[in-house]
């Protein structure tokens, strides 16, 4: 077995204006100007990051895509979150008016969207509003989650790609949803977590026609586990000279 600090960090041949950046050894080195975020980590009590958050920090701070790959329990959740934290902080319109989510994370299961979206709202980020969606559970009540506004989506590509093509079927009709219903194309901050998994499960065709609604100029993030050619396909298709962080080693 490989070593958890085995950690391999290269981009695609071709891959176009990459910036390698040193990776951050403390929660201060990363997160200095965003004292909310220092806090929480400190009450949480966790000692230093990971090494996929070590790397990956930098990489989805500075607006690059990111391909994670690393086992299970290695911190990839918060790798890809306390960037999207700061990524909606970033955005330049008041989050009031601005009409729609800025971060989507796609997951395999309820439970890990479930899972995900209990870490957003344990950091209760200046006001960010998330919901979580996901097949099972009460369609109307998450249609009318989004519609009073939220920054983030948490959802398995299933039912988010259900509620998409209906919101569209709405709007292309005389009758506009409130709110826009599930209009994605706000979105500049996309992750497939656990694409992997997601793959196995069948999804490939749910994420594909819903990747077609979100803005190609936006940053993609991708966990997973393994690294097979399918999931290869994805990355090379939908991110943009993303950089690879790998800890351990692949099984390919
Ligand atoms: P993965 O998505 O890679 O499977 P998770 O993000 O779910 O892993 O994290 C696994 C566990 O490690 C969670 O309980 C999480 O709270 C914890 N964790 C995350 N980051 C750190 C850290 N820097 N130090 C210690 N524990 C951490
Ligand atoms: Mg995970």
């Amino acid at each position: 077995r490989a070593e958890m600090n085995d950690v391999h960090v290269s981009c695609d041949e071709g891959a176009k204006n990459v910036r390698f950046l040193n990776p951050v050894s403390t929660f201060d080195q990363a997160f200095a100007p965003y004292p909310e975020i220092l806090d929480e980590l400190k009450r949480v009590g966790f000692e230093k990051p990971t090494p996929i958050q070590s790397q990956g920090w930098p990489v989805l701070l500075s607006g690059q895509d990111l391909i994670g790959i690393a086992q299970t329990g290695s911190g990839k959740t918060l790798a890809f979150l306390l960037p999207a934290l700061i990524h909606t902080d970033r955005q330049p319109v008041p989050r009031e008016d601005r009409g729609g989510p800025n971060v989507l994370v796609l997951a395999p299961t309820r439970e890990l969207a479930l899972q995900t979206e209990r870490e957003v709202q344990r950091y209760n980020y200046k006001g960010i509003r998330s919901v979580c969606v996901y097949g099972g559970g009460d369609r109307r009540q998450q249609v009318k989650a989004v519609c009073k506004g939220v920054e983030i989506i948490i959802a398995t590509p299933g039912r988010l790609n259900d509620l998409v093509q209906a919101g569209t079927s709405l709007r292309r009709g005389t009758r506009r949803a409130s709110g826009g219903s599930f209009d994605v194309s706000s979105v500049t901050y996309l992750v497939l977590d656990e694409a992997d998994r997601m793959l196995d499960m069948g999804f490939e065709p749910e994420i594909r026609k819903v990747l077609l609604d979100i803005r190609p100029d936006r940053q993609t993030v991708m966990t997973s586990a393994t690294w097979p050619i399918d999931v290869r396909r994805i990355a090379d298709k939908y991110m943009s000279s993303p950089i690879h962080v790998v800890v351990g080693t692949l099984d390919l």
